[in-house]
């Protein structure tokens, strides 16, 4: 059996009010914007420095200790052994929740936190890192960007502040030289 629902009709008085406070709303975001939509990926979001994001393998630094699998609550971190017998993890971001309870268990420092957090992809594979995927920062992230936004709160008023591109450039720079190419990178490849 099918039921057709009747979509209430108001009076003409209803009708013009409602219209009439559209129009105001439209009107006041206009003159002051209070809105937190942004027009992504054209505009990117500000996030703090210390945003939990995508996490970054110093594969020079890992001890294969195996510390941060066993830390991870959702078991999103594989171990792959390495031609030099090593054992290095890799991150299934289909699982990852970005706890980063495995950055925090890591004896040496091997798992550097980065506040990206916006990494798109076309293929269910591509989101499975490999020790040597975690080893650099994606080449097309934030590419299509034209301005960061950043919201501040002043005098109890919401500020939206519009900063060029250049902000996230320098932050992935920054991020660039934390972790320096190297070739040591590519000896992690064989999965176990
Ligand atoms: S951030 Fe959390 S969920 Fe993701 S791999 Fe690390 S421990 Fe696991
Ligand atoms: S990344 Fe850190 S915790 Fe994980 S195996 Fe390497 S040294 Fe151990």
């Amino acid at each position: 059996m099918v039921i057709k629902v009747k979509v209430p009709r108001g009076t003409l008085a209803e009708d013009i009010v409602y219209h009439a406070r559209a129009l105001i709303t439209g009107f006041k975001e206009a003159v002051e914007p209070n809105r937190l939509t942004i027009q992504y990926p054209r505009e990117l979001r500000w996030v703090p420095e210390r945003f939990r994001g995508w996490i970054l393998l110093d594969i020079r630094k890992c001890i294969s200790c195996f510390q941060c699998a066993w830390a991870c609550p959702v078991n999103a971190i594989q171990m792959y052994r390495a031609p030099n017998g090593k054992w290095y993890p890799g991150i299934r971001y289909t699982e990852c929740i970005l706890c980063h309870f495995c950055v925090d268990a890591c004896p040496v420092g091997a798992l550097i936190p980065t506040p990206i957090h916006d990494v798109a992809y076309v293929d269910f594979d591509e989101v499975k890192f490999k020790p040597e995927d975690m080893s650099r920062i994606p080449e097309y992230v934030y590419d299509e960007s034209e301005r960061v936004i950043k919201y501040e709160i002043k005098d109890g008023k919401l500020l939206k502040i519009a900063l060029p591109k250049e902000e996230i450039t320098k932050r992935l720079e920054e991020l660039d030289k934390t972790i320096e190419k190297s070739p040591s990178t590519t000896t992690a490849g064989s999965e176990s």
